[in-house]
């Protein structure tokens, strides 16, 4: 099946014929033995719906939905002796890993392949963990290349999938051992769910993380595991619809002077567009920009349609400052190491005309 049916008929049978997702909102379940479920913190039948919809969608064995992508990391990071993550990653990522992580992780540019082997010299059951494109500066990771270096020493891979979404890539059909999302983004796609998920194909990660999300309690409520799995049907629609408006919005900053640099994963001159190209089908709808630092204030001021708003992934478009937002938990070291200037901005293209995204910006451009 092609994705975009896969995505709208894999969650598996409802009873009485639903068409639509039920949502059972039950917390007990009597004849556990008959009906394989027992209590809604150890699994749900809505919640299953998704999990099955999720494994699908990134071709996967396994899936787990958590209450937000940080818990399903969590989960995750928790199933490792050692993680290794990217420089450039979300800076709530970054924030978990410095707080209860400090004594084994490690971040480095993964790919760098010395850099990535002499991080993994001598650990076991280590983890390398990346985004691609990375938040917020669009770097791209090479996953085919990235999970062989981590095989050779014997650690496993996991890609952050959430700028781009299973419509457009898929890390465990490249090499990837784990994929997790924040599926408040793309996947949900409608502002009004935060959750998460990890997907495999590996059985003792599998295993690992169904215990980590029965033992530590953060899997996804059945609400938000109806919203997720709602916004999915349509993920395929969205992100085209996404990655157009991105690229008409590329082509347009590029010719304003005001816009001292540009990030985006489809931009032919970027030091990432071959890799990235070779491993997704598109560039997704996510572009950061740079104007001088004064210029900040006034411009955010001046947008009507674009809001200034953490998160990205939905429908209305969304503009942040990383230095002040997404990435403020980051040192003024960590964050001039990255590139995260105050001048830097990103802008996540929602599914609204293009032409009146660009007129917004237009407007709030002008002096
Ligand atoms: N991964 C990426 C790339 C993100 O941008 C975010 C949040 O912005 C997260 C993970 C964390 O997800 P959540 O906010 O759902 O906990």
């Amino acid at each position: 099946m092609e994705k975009d049916t896969l995505l709208i008929h894999s969650g598996g049978k409802n009873p009485l014929g639903a068409v639509g997702t039920p949502i059972f909102t039950a917390s007990t379940f009597a004849d556990a033995a008959k009906n394989g479920y027992s209590y809604t913190r150890t699994s749900n039948p809505t919640r299953a719906s998704l999990e099955k919809t999720l494994a699908a969608a990134e071709g996967g064995k396994y899936a787990f939905a958590f209450s937000s992508g940080l818990a399903a990391e969590d989960a995750l990071f928790s199933c490792f002796d050692k993680i290794v993550c990217a420089n450039d990653i979300y800076g709530g990522t970054k924030r978990y890993l410095k707080a209860y992580r400090a004594r084994n992780a490690v971040f480095c540019d993964v790919n760098d392949e010395s850099a990535l082997e002499s991080a993994l010299r001598g650990t076991y059951n280590a983890l390398v963990f990346a985004e691609t494109p990375a938040n917020p500066l669009m770097r791209i990771t090479d996953i085919r290349k990235t999970a062989a270096a981590a095989h050779s020493r014997h650690a496993l891979l996991a890609i952050d999938n959430t700028f781009l979404s299973p419509a457009l890539q898929n890390p465990l059909s490249l090499g990837a051992d784990i994929c997790v999302h924040s599926a408040t983004k793309y996947l949900g796609g409608h502002h009004d769910s935060v959750a998460g998920c990890a997907v495999t194909s590996n059985a003792e990660v599998a295993e690992k993380l169904r215990f980590a999300l029965n033992t530590k309690g953060n899997g996804l409520s059945p609400f938000d595991s109806f919203l997720i799995k709602r916004g999915m049907e349509t993920l395929c629609l969205r992100m085209k619809k996404h990655c157009e408006n991105a690229r008409e919005v590329f082509n347009f900053l590029k010719t304003r002077r005001e816009v001292t640099r540009i990030y985006y994963a489809g931009d032919e001159d970027s030091a990432g567009y071959a890799v990235n190209a070779s491993q997704a089908s598109g560039a997704g709808g996510m572009i950061s920009f740079e104007l001088d630092e004064e210029r900040v204030p006034g411009f955010i001021k001046k947008l009507r349609l674009i809001a200034f708003a953490e998160s990205l992934g939905g429908n209305a478009s969304l503009i942040t400052h990383p230095y002040t937002q997404t990435h403020a938990s980051l040192t003024r070291e960590e964050k001039a190491a990255c590139g995260i200037t105050k001048g830097l901005l990103r802008l996540s293209c929602g599914t609204e005309s293009a032409v009146d995204i660009i007129s917004d910006l237009e407007n709030a451009l002008a002096r």
